[in-house]
């Protein structure tokens, strides 16, 4: 079949706009007229800085980012090693960060100039109170949170929720915040990490979490989210995503960091000390930021792609404010068309709470436990004959998983709409 039937809902890599691809098909045999192709032009080329510059400019548009310099400004930047390297990555910033403020705030009170007095009370401060709190609302906060227990001990890791405690052993549901138990930080050292959207659960935070981001310092990844909606990026330190499900192609990552957080890391010589983990370079945002991406050989055809696919979306955006604001409209849009129907009829079973369905992914289950396996493939079966793929929920969880990323078109959503209501009237 030809793209054009094929309506595909995979959680990632996803579907990418077809007038992108053919420009790609064009850009990889030549760019440019130059006579070479963009996958072997140098990263170092004039024409390689034009696309990272084009494409930081049109994510500062689509996500109103503040790029100004100077502490509450912004740096985009272009990693690799997806949104796992930046699990990692975030530990050793956050690890970073949280010792630099609390020997700030130590230097405060004892002054700077007895060092080894500074330095025996940051190890007591480092042993007695260093936490990351780690909000875990579903599979890949989960993996977040079980990497930094890997980097710096699970002592150190603070799970300051862990929705699966009242809802049965699964996640589903984001608790209420009077629940939550945030490390107390009088130094205004904390550090909160969370994942905007559950890509396995389908659980998705309808706003900003409820943390003061005066107080703490919050991480996010939007991997699963990134671009579908608008994001207050002023409240985070940092915010991260792999470019491959919304944004592009697999192989970059694209991050967000706040201007205050790059100047105020610890430096490896005292992480060292404190025997606290020091990062490879290649994940470390200050280096990243300080080479404009190109510390080492960066996929530029990846950036070109993300590039497109944001261009796509500013063309598209009809409002004066944050140019994502059309493409939300358009994400919710479609989800509401698909929970509708799974809402209709009793057949299906949306898996998390009304209050925290992701508008990205849709995760259900079909039937009852004794009949479930049988009307899952069945549904799945006729899915695929009807060319309407992708729909198989994530192996560690089953079910059906429905994927409404920005490329799957509003026509393509209808298709499968139609088939859920068919399949369901046959039930
Ligand atoms: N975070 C979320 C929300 C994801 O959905 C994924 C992958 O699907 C990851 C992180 C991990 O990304 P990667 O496979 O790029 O390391």
């Amino acid at each position: 079949p030809s793209r054009e039937e094929t309506s595909y809902f995979g959680a990632g890599p996803a579907p990418l706009p077809t007038a992108v691809l053919r420009q790609a098909s064009k850009v990889i045999l030549n760019y440019n007229d130059a006579g070479i192709g963009i996958t072997e032009i140098s990263h170092r080329s004039a024409d390689a800085e034009k696309i990272l510059e084009d494409t930081k400019s049109a994510l500062a548009t689509l996500l109103d980012i503040p790029t100004q310099e100077g502490p509450d400004g912004y740096k985009i930047i272009f990693l690799q090693g997806g949104g796992s390297g930046e699990f990692s990555a975030s530990v050793y910033h956050m690890t970073a960060l949280w010792v630099e403020k609390r020997r700030q705030k130590i230097v405060q009170e004892l002054g700077p100039e007895d060092e080894t007095k500074v330095f025996d009370a940051l190890r007591k401060a480092v042993d007695q109170e260093f936490k990351l709190d780690y909000l875990v609302t579903g599979s890949w906060s989960l993996k977040a949170s079980q990497e930094a227990a890997r980097l710096i001990g699970a002592n150190h890791v603070n799970v300051a929720v862990d929705s699966r405690k009242d809802n049965n052993g699964k996640f589903g549901t984001i608790p209420n915040e009077s629940t939550w138990s945030l490390t107390p930080n009088p130094a205004h050292s904390g550090m909160v990490y969370y994942c905007d959207n559950e890509t396995v659960d389908g659980v998705e935070f309808p706003a900003f979490p409820a943390i003061d981001s005066d107080k703490y310092q919050v991480i996010a990844d939007m991997s699963s989210n990134f671009l579908s909606r608008k994001v207050d990026v002023r409240r985070h330190a940092a915010i991260f995503g792999g470019a491959q499900k919304n944004v592009g192609t697999t192989g970059i990552t694209i991050a967000i960091i706040k201007n205050s957080l790059l100047t105020q890391l610890a430096k490896p010589d005292l992480l060292r000390k404190l025997n606290l983990p020091v990062g490879p370079v290649v994940l470390d945002w200050p280096t990243i930021v300080k080479n404009n991406s190109l510390y080492n050989t960066l996929p530029i055809f990846d950036v070109w792609i993300a590039g497109q696919v944001m261009q796509l979306l500013i063309s598209k955006a009809s409002t004066d404010g944050p140019k994502i604001a059309t493409q939300q409209s358009e994400s919710e849009k479609k989800a509401a068309l698909l929970y509708g129907i799974l809402d209709k009829y009793p057949v299906f079973h949306v898996v998390p709470d009304k209050s925290v369905r992701s508008k990205m992914n849709i995760c259900f289950r079909i039937g009852s436990e004794n009949d479930r396996d049988d009307k899952e493939k069945k549904f799945l079966a006729g899915a695929n004959e009807r060319l309407l793929l992708g729909c198989k929920g994530h192996r560690s969880v089953g079910g059906c998983r429905i994927s409404n990323y920005n490329a799957v078109s509003v026509e393509k959503v209808e298709k499968l709409a139609k088939w859920l209501e068919e399949f369901a009237q046959q039930q």
